[in-house]
């Protein structure tokens, strides 16, 4: 058969011209990237042969084997691992498979600077070879097939694909080095560059003609922690997270007793881009006694944890264990909770002890973890204790729940919240300024997820979770700050009454009801959630999803003390009010849908309304 000419994925193209872009700085990661798919191969295989011992019996040491011709300007990286066929080799580096590609290509911006950070999380893998070659060809042959294939690009676009010759299994990748890259064909260099990023991967790496391996290939986790450095932690970290930044928290710890294992664990410093696909997993490898079992275990660590990255490796599992018993196995439960309870307290130590770097954390990935308040009832306590918050009050910190409540006002028997799209939007809402006045602090809460724990939770250390802007406000019991002048600021009870009568039947079924509030002191009038209803954000967060048909209507909640409202009231007890008021009765419920950041039902008739009634004020000035 000949050769076959097959494109990229549009995404591969533009990855693959910015990796080459952003990354020459950090070039040499190139081979980290090729070593690392060589030993997760090996591992791969390793694994697999546990069931099929004859996939590896003619060639049973597993290694990666470098061999370099300056000359030529050539680096192979070959390993006797897994092997791909053809079907294989177009899918596995001719797309990229994982979800959330498109919009993460989407947001690269072509300025190199600002994407080699974007890019980072990604994990650029086996396209990084491009920065330093003008060509690679990889070579493959399945384990356990007998027909290798070629696969070559100058990456540009196009691959292609034809039948090859390999002696046995494994994959050779034949890196033809740019002219100005031929350093990556010098011995030394490579040796520098494998102890560099490689040392501990658990697969020798030998360079062609030299007996001595170059890097230690033991497993890093095995050793204790008093002999491993802060760099080989990070080293191992780049290599099993397919990660360029630094490690936030490290936590290495061996279990010994009824079940034993030994678990070395990262936290990111930066948030990976899929953190919130819906397909996107942990990145835990499971070992059984140093073996690679699996990558794609879910229920190893809870979803909630997703952020994880690292390795576990269990003594007691059986080497052979399937994915069936790995559903029903109690060691697996017992790890995972413990690996749980670990990362827990490691957290809160942290929290307490260095709330900046926490804060760093939180910000990245306070969002996932809060999924375990409602997923998680055991945690919940523990998960409620770690949480942070921006509040009103609290500026550019963040603050906790024992924070807020150790600062509540006398009289105040909540915690109040909001919840929204964003903190500027929140931090203007007309439903929050009684609150402010008061001295009394809100919570602010923007991540989609709060609607969902802060229900099931209902309360924290006895005092009830209270949306501020669902329900009556309650304010009236607190004191204010600005009690002085209240009283005859406000129109009287009758004039009020006649104009919430007036209102409510001109706006009709528009809104459930209209009443006076507390809850404002600048803004004449705001919307809030019936007692009984979703709360506003939520309802619009199902309504933007389909998941909703319609938004209830909403409570009209009107301001006596501001000017408008005042003039209104007195208005509304004069003769032919009620014609005279409706335009204005619509305005103001819009006026409110607008600070909501709603759109209008019905915009044109808004917009009409507005006019007539500028117009009607600006002749009553020229009058004057
Ligand atoms: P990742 O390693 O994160 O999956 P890469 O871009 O590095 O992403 O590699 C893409 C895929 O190509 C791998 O998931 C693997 O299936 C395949 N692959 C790459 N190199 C090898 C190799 N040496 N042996 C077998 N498969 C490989
Ligand atoms: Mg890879």
């Amino acid at each position: 058969m000949s050769e076959e000419t097959l494109s990229f994925q549009a995404e591969v193209s533009r990855l693959l011209h910015i990796v080459v872009n952003s990354l020459y700085s950090e070039k040499e990661i190139f081979l980290r990237e090729l070593v690392s798919n060589a030993s997760d191969a090996c591992d791969r295989l390793r694994y697999l042969a546990l069931t099929k011992p004859a996939l590896t019996e003619d060639d049973p040491e597993f290694c990666i084997r470098l061999s370099a011709d300056q000359k030529a300007r050539t680096l192979v990286i070959s390993d006797n691992g897994i092997g791909m066929s053809r079907d294989e080799l177009i899918e596995n580096l001719g797309t990229i498979a994982r979800s959330g590609t498109q919009a993460f290509v989407d947001q690269l911006s072509g300025d190199s600077s600002k994407d080699v950070a974007l890019i980072g999380q990604f994990g650029v893998g086996f396209y990084s070879a491009f920065i330093v070659a003008d060509r690679v060809e990889v070579t493959s042959r399945k384990a356990g097939e007998n027909q290798a294939w070629r696969w070559t690009s100058d990456g540009s676009g196009e691959f292609s694909i034809a039948e090859a010759e390999r002696d046995s299994r494994g994959t050779s990748v034949t890196v033809h080095l740019k002219k100005t890259e031929k350093e990556f064909a010098d011995p030394e260099r490579l040796r520098h560059i494998i102890k560099t990023y490689s040392d501990h991967i658990p697969i020798p790496i030998l360079l062609e003609g030299e007996d001595e391996k170059l890097n230690a290939a033991t497993a890093l986790w095995t050793f204790p922690r008093k002999d491993i450095s802060e760099d080989q932690y990070k080293e191992f970290y780049h290599h099993v997270g397919h990660a360029f930044d630094e490690p936030w928290m490290t936590i290495h710890a061996r279990a010994e007793g009824k079940i034993e294992y030994t678990l070395l664990l990262y936290v990111p410093s930066v948030r990976p881009f899929d953190l919130f696909n819906p397909d996107r997993r942990h990145q835990v490898k499971l070992y059984v006694k140093r073996v690679f079992i699996t990558d794609e275990y879910e229920g190893l660590v809870p979803p909630y944890l997703r952020f994880l990255k690292g390795v576990i490796d269990s003594e007691d599992l059986p080497l052979n264990v399937s994915r069936e018993l790995l559903q029903t196995s109690p060691v697996i439960t017992r790890i995972k909770s413990a690996v749980v309870r670990r990362v827990m307290t490691e957290l809160k130590k942290k929290a307490e002890k260095q709330p900046e770097e926490y804060t760093t954390f939180w910000e990245n990935f306070g969002a996932v973890l809060k999924e375990g308040i409602y997923e998680d009832a055991e945690r919940r306590e523990d998960l409620l204790k770690i949480a942070r918050f921006r509040s009103t009050v609290s500026g550019d910190d963040l603050v906790s729940l024992d924070d807020y409540v150790g600062r509540m006002k006398e009289g105040q028997d909540a915690i109040y919240y909001i919840s929204g799209e964003s903190l500027e939007g929140l931090r203007r809402s007309p439903q929050l300024e009684g609150f402010i006045a008061r001295g009394v602090e809100v919570l602010l809460l923007t991540d989609a997820v709060d609607e969902f724990w802060v229900p099931t939770v209902q309360q924290y250390s006895e005092k009830p979770f209270r949306s501020v802007t669902q329900g009556a406000a309650d304010l009236e019991k607190l004191p204010s700050d600005d009690e002085s002048a209240e009283e005859d600021d406000q129109p009287s009870d009758s004039q009020t009454g006649t104009l919430i009568a007036l209102l409510k039947q001109t706006l009709g079924d528009a809104v459930k009801d209209v009443r006076t509030s507390e809850r404002m002191t600048d803004s004449a009038v705001c919307l809030v959630a019936d007692e009984h209803d979703l709360d506003m954000h939520l309802a619009r967060m199902l309504k933007q999803q389909g998941q909703l048909n319609e938004l209830a209507p909403r409570v009209l909640e009107i301001n006596p003390k501001h000017p408008l409202i005042r003039s209104l009231a007195e208005r509304s007890t004069q003769k032919g009010a009620s014609d005279a008021l409706e335009d204005t009765a619509f305005l103001l419920l819009d006026q409110a849908r607008i600070a909501e950041g709603e759109p209008l039902p019905d915009p044109a008739e808004f917009s009409r309304r507005l006019a007539g009634v500028m117009t009607k004020c600006i002749d009553a000035t020229n009058a004057d």
